[in-house]
């Protein structure tokens, strides 16, 4: 569970991006956070894995205070708390399976993650995470030759290799077009039914968003205006 209190984030350059946000998001919800451009869609989500800091206000994640945590411990709470991006962050002249697979490096010798010595296993796991994603069958293709959305797919299946119980997803459909960010906001749902992970995705794109999310958080100027089901959100945001 994600609590936010009173928490607000001033950038060093005195602008203030988040005010007195209250927030409680529960294990397993997909939520939305919309808004204009510029609103705080992504200066919100990126405080819950400390991607951002925040400069006043308490942020919990399962009882853990985020702004608490030390280097060592900051780095095992961000494996249960994956994220993706528009760009999909992908190494693009090596093979789909290799870029899933790095997801499990940390806990690899160097020697064998440049070598590609990865154990079966961490394998059958990563073909069981693109399954999930429905391309199993790109596994062992160079991702510079898949479409932008079947990229955006290897993302998502590198994410579930930590098995984290929280994915962020920051604007995650913004460079696809309108057929194949349906489909990947399809993904994000299936993942959050069959793992019962939080997924809490930035969209510009309210209609879209209304049709996939249950939960919608509507962000304007650094407040939260709205905060409920998708009906009624088109007449408060
Ligand atoms: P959104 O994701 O809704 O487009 P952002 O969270 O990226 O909005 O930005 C919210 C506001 O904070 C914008 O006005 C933006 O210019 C400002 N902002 C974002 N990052 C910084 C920063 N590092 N320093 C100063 N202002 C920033
Ligand atoms: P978004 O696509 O979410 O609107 P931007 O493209 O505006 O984000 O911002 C890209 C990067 O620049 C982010 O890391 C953001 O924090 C930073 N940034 C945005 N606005 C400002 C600003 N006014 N001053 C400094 N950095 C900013």
């Amino acid at each position: 569970m994600i609590e936010m209190r009173h928490v607000q984030k001033t950038y060093p350059n005195g602008f203030t991006a988040l005010h007195d946000v209250n927030l409680t998001i529960d294990q397993g919800e997909y939520v939305a956070v919309i808004g204009l451009s510029g609103a705080g869609k992504s200066t919100l989500i990126r405080t819950i894995n400390r991607m951002i800091d925040i400069s006043d206000g308490k942020l919990t994640v399962d009882g853990t205070d985020v702004s608490s945590l030390s280097g060592k411990e900051l780095r095992r709470f961000r494996r249960n708390v994956g994220m993706i991006f528009q760009s999909f962050n992908l190494v693009t002249r090596t093979k789909v399976i290799t870029n899933v697979l790095a997801a499990k490096v940390p806990d690899l010798p160097w020697w064998r993650s440049i070598l590609g010595l990865f154990p079966k296993e961490d394998e059958m796991e990563a073909l069981k995470a693109l399954d999930q994603v429905g391309i199993a069958n790109k596994a062992y293709t160079r991702v510079d030759q898949l479409s932008g959305g079947q990229q955006q797919r290897v993302a998502l299946a590198r994410a579930l290799m930590q098995n984290p119980k929280i994915l962020l997803a920051d604007e995650p459909v913004a460079s696809l077009d309108p057929v194949t960010a349906e489909q990947v906001m399809d993904d994000f749902g299936r993942i959050n039914r069959e793992r019962n992970i939080t997924v809490i995705i930035n969209i510009h794109h309210v209609d879209l968003a209304l049709r996939h999310v249950s939960r919608v958080i509507g962000i304007r100027a650094g407040e939260v205006v709205y905060d409920g089901g998708v009906d009624g959100v088109n007449d408060a945001v």
